[in-house]
């Protein structure tokens, strides 16, 4: 395999890439600006990317902004992430239909799509890492998202940009694509030039790299490729710290602060639909009306409404603060104990699109204060 080769790609030779992709069969997704956002969607043209765009976030607020050169990557993550195309929102899983006396069952049965996500982020994959533990890694792996993730091609992209809500540096999550991709860029942007320092992660990848246009980076141009991915650590709009984490909530379950926090939470869901690595899911049947077919649908489903703890008699978790405190403590802690890793990436979007800026952040940190006040000392156990 080709290792850690590195080449570089121009700018105006992208457009290959992007071909090479779809002549092998892919379908191309990446991102676009739609509707006051850059969300994932097909994408067969450079120019359909958002040149010249970028984000400006914060908690609570999200807003495109020009840039004054022409970036095709000059943002961080959006509302989207790959998650809605390896685990979608909404999957048939089966339809019946009437055949007289009897029904005849329908499995959905789709050829999973094949897809190349070009522009995958170092906190995104490590999120597609976590969804394939989850999904993949134990008794019962889930077709669908088998089937998808097989047949996935990834393009990673190192970041040149740091939201105000992005904290994968301080998670070892980003913002460096350090496995996990086909082929990785960075983008590299100054008054003369513009172009793409390619690495290629795979022998997948190097076959796609053979078929398009590019040349052997020089020693400054690799230097240029690293200088960005650190210019971006270093502007991290957010940190987490998260040494000894897991024991500090969990000792905390009682704490005044969750408290605070459902006094401000919605209990919306928002942060765990666009979350890349919140999994969970629930089926719903439906019949049309004249009795004659139904089918069965996987839905996304979030841990902040009320039916998803019913048991007999009610929920389990009747109050915005046990959802609250449900969601940050399996994140952050027990996630840890069931699947060996955090559940967070530190990609900043659950703080970005909850519509009362709640951070998990400023959460974990106000206990971490208190805690220590209130004992002081930090125990520290995880
Ligand atoms: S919990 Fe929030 S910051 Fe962490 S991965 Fe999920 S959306 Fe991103
Ligand atoms: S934390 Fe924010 S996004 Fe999540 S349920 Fe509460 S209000 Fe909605």
């Amino acid at each position: 395999m080709a290792g850690q080769e590195r080449w570089l790609l121009e700018r105006s030779d992208l457009q290959q890439l992007l071909d090479a992709l779809r002549a092998a069969g892919y379908q191309t997704v990446g991102p676009v600006a739609r509707d006051g956002a850059i969300v994932y969607d097909a994408l067969e043209r450079v120019e359909e990317l958002p040149a010249g765009w970028t984000d400006r976030q914060d908690g609570g607020s999200y807003r495109l902004e020009r840039r004054d050169d022409q970036a095709l990557f000059g943002y961080a993550v959006g509302p989207h992430s790959w998650k809605r195309f390896l685990h979608p929102p909404r999957l048939k899983l089966w339809r019946a239909e009437r055949t007289g006396a009897g029904f005849r069952v329908e499995p959905a049965g789709d050829e999973a799509p094949r897809y190349a996500f070009f522009g995958v982020r170092a906190c995104e994959l490590h999120a597609i890492a976590i969804q394939d533990r989850v999904l993949l890694g134990d008794r019962f792996p889930d077709p669908v998202y088998r089937a998808r993730r097989d047949a996935a091609f990834i393009v990673a992209l190192n970041c040149s940009v740091a939201g105000r809500t992005c904290f994968c540096a301080s998670m070892n999550t980003g913002p460096r694509a350090a496995s996990g991709f086909d082929l990785a860029l960075t983008e590299i942007l100054d008054l003369r030039n513009h172009f793409f320092v390619v690495e290629i992660g795979t022998e997948r990848g190097a076959q796609v790299l053979a078929g398009v246009a590019r040349r052997a980076a020089s020693a400054a141009e690799l230097a240029a490729a690293d200088e960005v991915v650190a210019r971006t650590a270093a502007s991290m709009g957010r940190e987490l710290q998260a040494d000894g984490l897991p024991g500090l909530l969990l000792r905390n379950l009682e704490h005044p602060r969750w408290d605070e926090v459902a006094a401000r939470c919605l209990s919306c869901g928002n942060c765990t639909m666009v979350c890349p690595t919140c999994f969970c899911t629930s089926v719903e049947d439906l019949t049309d009306l004249s009795g004659d077919s139904a089918e069965r649908v996987r839905r996304w489903d979030s841990c902040f409404t009320m039916e998803f703890s019913h048991l007999h008699g009610g929920s389990v978790r009747a109050s915005a603060k046990s959802r609250y405190r449900q969601w940050m403590t399996h994140k952050l802690a027990t996630w840890v104990e069931q699947f060996g890793s955090s559940g967070c990436v530190g990609c900043g979007r659950c703080i970005t699109w909850c519509p009362v800026g709640i951070d998990l952040t400023e959460e974990a940190l106000a206990i971490r204060q208190s805690d220590g006040v209130k004992k002081g000392k930090d125990h520290g156990r995880a």
